[in-house]
């Protein structure tokens, strides 16, 4: 009998709840059926209730951590072959589940800076370095990332000031993805490999015995179960304590998207169609962002913009998409005789890479969800420090929709133990590559930890 059919006949008789709706939940559920187990996924209301649907779901695999860099490598090599992975059947393969315009990363140059901004022209200087530094090890990894000059960048993004900048850091196989796809594909899957999917079932609570989980509490009655799975991201915490585990460090952190429509499409219709995701500076006060969307009109891009926000540790399924004073684009309100609106921030920063950009267009919609962020920036992916049979996939920041192959990967290798020395392999075609788990261990001291340099 081979190493797998073994695997396969042990894990026959095992039932794992799998808790979450989203894309980490539908993944997983499709990895660990594969593997033979009896899943059941739970969601307390319709699968996509979460993040996944109301994310910017782009993709890349230029990080800080190396871990991350190659997990994301992992993850768009898996969604490159998606619809094969998923046998998504030959009527749904007309849309793609990823589209691979790039990523590009603007760095801005300190002299374009006021020289009283003088903190904002030392973040400019390092932000750079840190790029340079980055660009240099994904390259030793094997990630075709080019490092490219203002005027490399102009003569491909015609759009782009070469003035304003000092370089750029640009990897072709990042790009964007199709959450709904992935959630709706994924659990077909799950489910035709005999999976169970639960939705409008919530987890309540849990029975333990001897520092397991016995039975899981569920709107839908009580369920015996030998492992428990908890994807549930932003809400992993309360999830956490209801069963029992540990004190998870994951903050809900509410995130806004502004939909953007020119007039006409700056570059031309198709080089509009071909846009990277772009990243308009980076350190603080910096970052905004913003992508092309399929199917839209050319002129149309999506703005996303990281700025500082509250915890909102107790937030309701309706909050997800309640838009707060301050980011309301139909709304002029003003703070201390100010106007305040976030949205208009965002775009304004774009507008030093993309001279005119606001002059040509607005912003038409504002839409929200929340991240669920941990101190380092990175997900917390293994063991509860209390029940051995929980293991947590939660805590992705902005960055679960890509992270949700990977995630499934190490969450199948942390159940069926094939992890070695604390390390899982990849297979092909980063074969010879590992994934140390102690990065992504939710026991993971904070104080010691790396902190991901491009959390967005
Ligand atoms: C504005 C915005 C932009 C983003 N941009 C990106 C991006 O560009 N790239 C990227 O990769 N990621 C991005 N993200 C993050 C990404 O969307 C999330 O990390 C990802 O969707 C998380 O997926 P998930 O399946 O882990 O969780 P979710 O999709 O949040 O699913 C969790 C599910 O758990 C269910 N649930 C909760 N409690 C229970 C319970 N007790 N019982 C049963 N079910 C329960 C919920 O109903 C929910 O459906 C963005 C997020 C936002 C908000």
């Amino acid at each position: 009998m081979s190493n797998r059919s073994r695997r396969s006949a042990q894990s026959a008789c095992e039932r794992v709840a799998v808790i979450g709706g989203g894309v980490s939940g539908a993944l997983i559920s499709v990895a660990l059926a594969e593997q033979g187990y009896q899943v059941i996924a739970l969601e307390k209301a319709s699968i996509g209730n979460g993040s996944s649907q109301r994310s910017l779901a782009c993709i890349r695999a230029q990080f800080g951590v190396v871990e991350t860099v190659l997990g994301m490598m992992y993850s768009e090599w898996w969604y490159a072959n998606a619809h094969d992975l998923l046998q998504t059947p030959a009527d749904r393969r007309d849309e793609a589940i990823i589209t691979q315009n790039g990523y590009l990363f603007l760095y801005e140059h300190p002299d374009a800076i006021p020289p009283w901004r003088l903190d904002a022209c030392r973040i400019a200087q390092a932000a750079w370095e840190e790029g340079q530094s980055n660009a240099a090890m994904h390259v030793t990894l094997g990630l075709p990332v080019e490092t490219l000059t203002p005027e490399q960048v102009h003569m491909r993004w015609p759009h782009l000031a070469a003035d304003h900048l000092i370089g750029a850091t640009f990897c072709q196989q990042d790009g964007f993805l199709k959450p709904d796809l992935i959630y709706s594909l994924g659990f077909r899957r799950a489910q035709e490999l005999g999976a169970d999917l639960w939705e409008n079932t919530e987890v309540t609570g849990a029975q333990t015995h001897s520092g397991r989980i016995t039975r899981l509490e569920t709107t839908r009655g009580p369920m015996e179960v030998d492992w428990v799975v908890n994807a549930t991201n932003a809400w992993a915490p309360r999830v956490s304590r209801r069963l029992g585990g540990m004190e998870l460090p994951i903050a809900p952190i509410k995130r806004y998207l502004y939909a953007f429509q020119a007039q006409r499409p700056i570059p031309g219709v198709d080089n509009w169609r071909a846009l990277p995701m772009t990243i308009y500076g980076m350190g603080e006060g910096r970052g905004a962002h913003s992508r092309p969307e399929a199917g839209q009109d050319p002129g149309h891009l999506l703005f996303g913009w990281s700025y500082p926000a509250e915890p909102e540790p107790n937030f309701t399924d309706e909050d997800q998409d309640a838009v707060q004073p301050g980011f309301r684009h139909d709304v002029f309100e003003e703070r201390y005789g100010e106007a305040v609106n976030y949205g208009y921030a965002t775009l304004r920063q774009a507008c030093d890479f993309i001279p005119g950009l606001d002059e040509c267009g607005g912003i038409t919609a504002t839409t929200c969800g929340y991240y669920g962020a941990t101190p380092d920036g990175s997900p917390l992916i293994g063991h509860d420090a209390h029940l051995s049979n929980l293991i947590h996939a939660a805590g992705f920041s902005g960055h679960g929709v890509m992270h949700a192959p990977i995630t499934a990967l190490l969450v199948a290798a942390l159940l069926t133990g094939q992890a070695h020395d604390g390390a899982v392999a990849l297979p092909t075609p980063l074969s010879g590559k590992t994934i140390n788990l102690a990065t992504f261990d939710p026991q993971r001291d904070f104080a010691q930890t790396q902190r991901e340099a491009y959390v967005l």
